[in-house]
């Protein structure tokens, strides 16, 4: 069954597995596929081939010689050598600051291994190569944003199939790869719906090139409105297939010519922002009314990344994961920078002792097609064996989750944008006043803290203070934690989860959590609260705490902000006149999981750049969604 919420007509009930590539290397070292009796590229040369009649049947690279971002669709990621000839060619002649958006989608990728043997042969891409391994996401269906080249270039993989992803798509793409395996082997790669969505993602004087001259590909282009000609192909195809959309397009995302943005609230959500939009040039003014970063809600000492499934909330699931994915490739990112987070990749594990409950977890999982690789039913042992306690029962293994601690990611990752972001902190910002083209930020006092073209609210329910009828609204849910000293002979490897969650031991104290008061604000440690987390952690890791007296025990409280469904409230602020207004609030007890993939998809909306998720799900994330609810209510 699918939630109400969940709805819609474009996604169908389930999300197929995905099924990765049956790639065998030929004796002359051509990648093959079993599935498609086809090669994944010419055997005169797959690198040359990529120059030939991708990159320059596409006029590239001199028409990015003068852009500061140039989006490219490809239809087949396969090996991926498409792509890393289009990064090299990029890295070698893009303009200074200038950004590569690669969007390919692939139903069937190759498995780790597969990638990292068929680049063996092109000793000249192995440093992109490398790189390109390093990100490579697991088979989960769906969108994957990937940051490579210092974040220069963005690559977002669609994993499922090319009409169905790119139906999900919210791009504007300056040029297409069709790359399919041949037409009369894969019709579904060059079907008349397919290039029907790559009408509709083209901007004007968006081009394509692909080797195909059937005549049924040319006729069905020319039908979803490219003109298209035939050119001298690569090796011993005689011909290749150019063309050019001269249909209505949608318009051109402009570079914006101010990026200046300010942004309201240094939390988890607020940093996430910042550091994603100077990321893309922006320079920022961080208002913040603490001394310092995640001093409320997000200054919760260690908490939890993992997919958190919920069944009949397949939108949520499916973001979720994608959040959960995209937060441990930014913290290794963070990792490697002056000042690298409190983190570990050490995978979660979720205690379900109620068959029902786990029946309930398995059909989430099914919902959203993980796979073992992500998310694995493990017996009682094997949860022992995983996290090196005994636990009370069996479960799910998420190896792609972890810990972190939440103000050490925003100190992170403000270290990381330290020369683009100002910090206004021990300012509170109470006012916004449009002048036209701008917003004022204004304190009590009627002083301007910033004024910028675009503001992003990223203050929790503060948000809801300025006068605004399309204001954010959210509620208070209390939460407190627990910290237990670690003891000897009492080891945990990796936190467990259930009714709440318990960590490893950091810095010599494990944080158990939290508790969840809806429409509580109060801020004062509560004795029952603590005896209600060690009863919990008893549910979860029977003994963990036996004998330990509650009232002994330090804690933390903080006060989370959630929207009526739960969900995140990220993206443009509709019905602010002048527009620029956009807000990352509501993101309740998941703020580590949801917070680098939420800025992400904020600081895209504000450049106009494609979305790092689908449509469907950022509709279902757009604060916008509150207004249609009450207009329905
Ligand atoms: N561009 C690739 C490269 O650089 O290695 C080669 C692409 S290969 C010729 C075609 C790719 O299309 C394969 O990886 C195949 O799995 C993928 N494919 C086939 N049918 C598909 C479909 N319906 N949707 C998405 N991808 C598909």
């Amino acid at each position: 069954m699918i939630d109400a919420r969940d709805s819609d007509c474009r996604v169908p009930v389930q999300t197929p597995v995905i099924e990765p590539a049956r790639l065998r290397l030929r004796e002359d070292g051509i990648p093959y596929s079993e599935r498609f009796e086809d090669v994944y590229f010419s055997a005169a040369g797959g690198l040359a081939e990529a120059r030939h009649t991708f990159l320059l049947g596409n006029g590239l690279p001199h028409r990015w010689a003068r852009v500061q971002r140039f989006t490219i669709v490809e239809c087949g990621f396969g090996t991926g050598l498409n792509f890393l000839a289009t990064w090299q060619a990029w890295q070698a002649s893009a303009p200074a600051g200038a950004r590569l958006h690669y969007v390919a989608v692939e139903k069937h990728p190759l498995a780790h291994d597969d990638l990292a043997r068929t680049f063996a042969a092109w000793p000249e891409l192995a440093p992109l190569a490398r790189e390109l391994t390093g990100v490579y996401p697991p088979p989960v269906p769906g969108f994957h944003r990937l940051h490579v080249a210092g974040g220069r270039v963005a690559l977002t993989l669609l994993l499922g199939d090319a009409t169905a992803m790119l139906s999900r798509l919210d791009a504007a793409a300056d040029a297409f790869f069709l790359d399919g395996f041949a037409p009369a082997k894969n019709p579904q790669m060059w079907s008349a719906a397919l290039f029907r969505e790559l009408a509709r993602l083209a901007a004007p004087g968006a081009t394509l090139a692909t080797y195909s001259v059937a005549g049924e590909v040319r006729r069905a282009l020319a039908a979803a409105g490219f003109r298209v000609e035939k050119r001298t192909g690569y090796g011993r195809k005689r011909e290749m297939l150019v063309g050019v959309f001269a249909g209505v397009a949608r318009p051109r995302r402009e570079d914006p010519a101010h990026r200046h943005a300010a942004v309201i609230g240094a939390g988890l959500a607020g940093t996430a922002c910042a550091e994603r939009l100077a990321a893309r040039g922006w320079r920022v003014a961080l208002i913040e009314r603490h001394a310092g970063a995640a001093r409320e809600a997000s200054g919760n000492p260690i908490g939890i990344l993992h997919p958190a499934l919920l069944a009949d909330r397949r939108t949520r699931s499916t973001f979720t994961t994608a959040a959960t994915l995209y937060a441990m490739r930014q913290l290794r990112i963070l990792d490697r920078e002056r000042c690298p987070p409190r983190w570990g990749p050490t995978g979660v594990l979720q205690v379900c002792r109620d068959p029902r409950r786990l029946e309930r977890l398995v059909r989430a999982r099914e919902s959203v097609g993980l796979p073992d690789a992500v998310a694995r039913r493990v017996d009682r042992e094997e949860g022992c064996e995983r996290t090196g306690a005994r636990t009370g029962g069996a479960g799910f293994w998420f190896a792609a989750g972890g810990w972190a601690s939440a103000s050490s990611v925003c100190e992170a990752r403000l270290a990381a944008c330290e020369n683009d972001v100002r910090r206004l902190f021990q300012c509170e910002a109470i006012g916004l006043e449009p002048t036209g083209t701008d917003w004022r930020v204004l304190d009590a006092s009627g002083r301007v803290l910033a004024q910028a073209p675009v503001v992003v609210l990223a203050n929790a329910r503060d948000a809801m203070r300025f006068d605004m009828a399309c204001g954010p609204r959210l509620r208070p849910v209390r939460g407190q934690v627990t910290q237990l000293p670690e003891q000897q002979g009492r080891p945990l490897r990796a936190p467990v989860c259930g009714d709440g969650y318990v960590t490893p031991a950091v810095g010599g104290t494990h944080c158990i959590g939290a508790t969840f008061d809806e429409d509580d604000s109060d801020c004062a440690m509560r004795a029952a609260d603590q005896a209600g987390n060690l009863e919990r952690l008893a549910r979860m890791l029977p003994g963990f705490a036996v004998g330990c007296d509650p009232a002994t025990l330090a804690g933390w409280v903080g006060v989370r902000a959630v929207s009526a469904d739960h969900m995140p409230l990220a993206g443009a602020l509709p019905g602010a006149g002048q527009g620029g207004l956009f807000a990352c609030v509501g993101l309740g007890a998941r703020g580590l999981t949801w917070s680098a993939l939420l800025g992400e998809l904020v600081a895209s909306a504000v450049h106009g750049d494609p979305l790092p998720i689908e449509r469907h799900v950022a509709d279902q994330l757009a604060p916008g969604r509150q207004l249609r609810e009450a207009a329905s209510s």
